[in-house]
This record gives structure tokens, C-alpha cells and sequence, in this order.
């Protein structure tokens, strides 16, 4: 299959100080938090997998304190404040002791207040303009990814939560976002390793259908008479080459070229690297 993928270059992750929007209350408020497993990588280090003490001036909502903290709410499925589950709205009283979990893939929690939502029944996906190589990579193992190039900020989480569609991002800010439900900070700058990552968190690893999307525009393939395409064809693919696809959206046509090979070489890797 004759792909290119572009090469552009990640931003690093954007570094901002945590504002929190508090009420205005007379009264300071000291409470504690824990962060468990993955939602330990937004933290500072003396911060990560121990039991912390915060004293706020104000009054605040927990998702206001996670948020604080540099965890966006999409990242968080459970928090329990006293040992009891809450959404994000639970308003925090001093004393309170909060623990905060990611989505969980092993422990039955099904009695609890998820905050993520039901899974979704099949994943789709809003990729950051950032993540140009990711989606490509994505689209190319079959995972439906689109895309809002024209947008900013504001417009990707409108479209995210109008559409359901799980947001992808290396931006915390823009995850931080109120309307935004479904969302994931990928970790890794490297496109192969943010591929791996993102199989691994949605568990998409039996979900991969390779070749079967428009890497450009995330529509599907059709199968397509070569008769078809000829008049689209350079002369030396008309002579090697017989069997096409073509998008069925921006009309691309794809054939299993000289880099087939060495997708196929990805594929594979991708594969094992997510089991
Ligand atoms: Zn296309």
C-alpha cells in the first residue's frame, strides 16, 4: 500500500501554571489526596503514589482540586472522597481525604459512580491537529480517527462532546476543558510508541482491521476494477501492479506498492508491541 506519512514534529508537553477558579469563602480548607497508577505521570515526583496534604483558601468542587493538581478530568473514572464514590461536582469540606483512579481495566467497579461514562460501543476518535503522524498510524491499523484541522481549542471540545468522540491530545489545557467527557492525554512524543499506547489504553488490540481506511481523510476503502484508476496510474505501476483500492471519500486511489512491505513491518510491530 503506497502511504506517506507527513513529517511533522511534536510540541513538548505545555507547561502552565494550575489556576483554580475558587469561590471566594472566609474559611481555609485542608484536605488530603492520593493519585493512582497512570494518573501519577501529571504530578511532580514528591507527589506521585503517596497520600498528600493541601490547604486551599476556598471553597471548591473536586473536580476544581483534581484539576489543580495537573490531572485533567478526563483521565479520571473514580474518586472517592471518605471512602465513599462522587462526581465531579461534590463540593469538598475541610478534613475530607480523596482518592483519585484512572479507568480501571481489571477491578470491578461497577457499583461505583464511573465518571467516564459507559463505554462507548465502538471507540471513535477526535485527534489533535498535533497528532498528524498518530493518526495516520491509527488510521492505517483501521481505527477511526477524525480529525479538525480549522478549529481551535474551543471547537475541538464542542466537537468532541457533540459527537461522542474520545479526544486525543498532548494539550492538558484543552482537556481541562468542562464540556469535554471523553478524552485521553497521550504520554509518548514518538508516533510508534503513542500508536502502541493508545491500543494498549482502549484494549483496540482485537479491534485492528489494517488497510481498510484512508489514511488522509479516515474514510473507508472500496475495492476498485483497475480499469477504473488506469488513467490515475503512473506507467510503471500500470505495468507491476493489478489489484486497487480507492477512498471513498477524497477518492485516493491505494495499491500494495513498494512500502507495503514495510507497513505490513508496522502492523506486525504494532501488534506485538501492544499485547
Ligand atoms: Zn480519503
Amino acid at each position: 500500500m503506497c502511504i506517506a506519512f507527513p513529517q511533522h514534529q511534536f510540541s513538548a508537553v505545555k507547561i502552565f501554571p494550575m489556576a483554580v477558579n475558587y469561590r471566594m469563602s472566609s474559611k481555609p480548607i485542608t484536605i488530603t489526596l492520593r493519585f493512582y497508577e497512570e494518573l501519577n505521570d501529571f504530578l511532580p515526583a514528591h507527589r506521585r503514589k503517596v497520600r498528600f496534604r493541601r490547604s486551599l483558601s476556598h471553597n471548591t468542587t473536586v473536580k476544581d482540586v483534581i484539576e489543580s493538581c495537573g490531572v485533567p478530568h478526563p483521565e479520571v473514572d473514580l474518586i472517592l472522597v471518605n471512602g465513599v464514590s462522587v462526581d465531579f461536582t461534590c463540593r469538598i469540606k475541610t478534613g475530607d481525604d480523596i482518592s483519585v483512579y484512572p479507568v480501571f481495566e481489571t477491578l470491578d467497579i461497577s457499583g461505583e459512580t464511573r465518571l467516564s461514562g459507559r463505554p462507548l460501543r465502538r471507540l471513535r476518535f477526535l485527534a489533535d491537529v498535533h497528532l498528524g503522524r498518530l493518526t495516520r498510524k491509527l488510521r492505517l491499523l483501521g481505527i477511526d480517527v477524525h480529525e479538525h484541522p480549522e478549529g481551535g481549542d474551543a471547537e475541538l471540545a464542542r466537537a468532541s462532546a457533540k459527537s461522542g468522540l474520545v479526544l486525543l491530545t498532548r494539550d492538558r489545557r484543552l482537556l481541562m476543558r468542562r464540556e469535554i467527557q471523553r478524552g485521553y492525554f497521550v504520554r509518548s512524543v514518538h508516533p510508534n510508541e503513542q500508536t502502541v499506547e493508545v491500543i494498549r489504553r482502549f484494549d483496540l488490540r482485537n479491534s485492528l482491521a489494517p488497510f481498510i481506511r484512508c489514511t488522509s481523510c479516515n474514510h473507508l476503502l472500496e475495492t476498485v476494477p483497475k480499469d477504473d484508476v488506469r488513467h490515475l496510474l503512473k506507467p510503471l505501476t500500470n505495468k507491476y501492479y493489478r489489484h486497487f483500492s480507492r477512498c471513498t471519500g477524497c477518492g485516493k486511489v491505494y495499491w500494495q506498492g513498494a512500502h507495503h512491505k514495510k507497513l505490513l513491518g508496522f502492523v506486525n510491530w504494532v501488534s506485538a508491541a501492544a499485547g
